[in-house]
């Protein structure tokens, strides 16, 4: 019997989770193997295309325009800006590079024009492109996918049952139904949450449940720790401990063994030897540079003594999928000559690097 499964039980998911640590990390390290090379770990590279400003009211994000924090607002950024930044990203090992933007869902207007011209420029960098803007309809997604975008993010961030405690401005459902549109326009799904909302265990498994019992599994699963944040509702909320977050990496491993579980938020918190056991749970990838989008994390040199030590090395890109293809060239949509130069240099650059 094949051990992709999409029928899980509350019950089953519990005795999981619930195993001796040990145990439960053996185990996952075992799927982990089998379905992924355990000396690999995919980096991304994580952007704020457009911060802060945002209409929704998670209760743990600094960009609501609800809560009053440190975070500078600023409007979406220029294509040239973000490709130089995909360029430096992928020079220091990332094969994903992640746009998010704070919105609460896309509008058909020119500054997503703007965005479809930066994924567009990033998918010709050869790079794998993720983008989290929110809520998308079926049109929408269909734009990204043919403009290049390999993958969506949209996290359910935590249980059905808990979310109306975390978020108010927008219901379950609504992220169900962004991730049906993403599916149907053939792009991949990265979907996950955040562990210490205040959630209980129970609300930990349904989480995972939610994820693993969809009719694919998300080809991503990122497991954030929350990061509190001065002025969010959640700014004191207490930081989950590591052997926490090795259970949940651990039992996602186990129950969606081909998707990529990456280690997310709230890295900078982590010793290198509890990082290194998520890597042993299965957690397959990581966010590099140090910010993720508004918060803090390890600097990329930080990261590349830690493959080091544990013999790592990052994943090239387009390893699990293929390559979108761009149905709407680059070069034909924008009217700057010296960018679409500028990116065919930096390929050239880039290919000569690597011989
Ligand atoms: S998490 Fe996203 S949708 Fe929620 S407030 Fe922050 S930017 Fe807005």
């Amino acid at each position: 019997m094949s051990d992709i499964r999409n029928n899980w039980t509350k019950e089953e998911v519990l005795e999981i989770f619930n195993k001796p640590l040990l145990e439960l990390v053996f185990e996952a390290a075992s799927v982990h193997r089998k379905y992924h090379n355990p000396r690999e770990v995919q980096v991304s590279s994580l952007i704020s295309i457009k911060t802060g400003g945002c209409s929704e009211d998670c209760g743990y994000c600094p960009q609501s325009a609800k809560y009053h924090t440190d975070v500078k607002v600023h409007k979406l950024m220029e294509v040239e800006e973000v490709l130089g930044q995909a360029k430096n990203a992928q020079a220091g090992g990332a094969s994903r590079m992640c746009l998010g933007a704070a919105w609460r869902e896309v509008r058909d207007n020119s500054d997503f024009d703007r965005v479809l011209e930066m994924v567009r420029g990033i998918n010709e960098m050869n790079m794998e492109v993720c983008c989290t803007l929110g809520m998308v309809t079926e049109e929408q997604a269909r734009r990204l996918a043919d403009a290049g975008l390999y993958a969506y993010n949209h996290n359910v961030d935590t249980s059905e049952e808990h979310y109306g405690d975390i978020i108010s401005t927008r219901t379950y459902k609504d992220r169900l139904d962004t991730h049906q549109h993403v599916r149907k326009a053939g792009v991949t799904l990265c979907s996950g949450g955040i562990i210490g909302l205040g959630e209980t265990e129970q609300d930990r498994i349904g989480m995972i449940l939610t994820l693993a019992n969809q009719e694919k599994h998300p080809e991503s699963v990122p497991i954030n720790a929350l990061v509190p944040v001065a002025g969010t509702p959640l700014e004191n909320q207490e930081r989950v401990s590591i052997w926490e977050m090795v259970r949940m990496i651990a039992t996602a491993r186990i129950v969606m063994p081909k998707s990529v579980v990456r280690l997310s938020a709230g890295r900078l918190e982590m010793s290198k030897e509890g990082q290194a056991l998520c890597f042993m749970a299965g957690a397959g990838s990581v966010f590099a540079g140090d910010k993720l989008l508004t918060t803090p994390n390890p600097a990329q040199n930080e990261d590349r003594e830690l493959f080091k030590i544990l013999g790592l090395t990052p994943t090239e890109p387009f390893m699990k999928g293929e390559k979108p293809e761009v149905k709407m060239s680059y070069k034909e949509s924008t009217k700057k000559k010296e960018l679409v130069e500028k990116v065919q240099a930096w390929k050239e650059e880039m290919a000569a690097a690597k011989k």
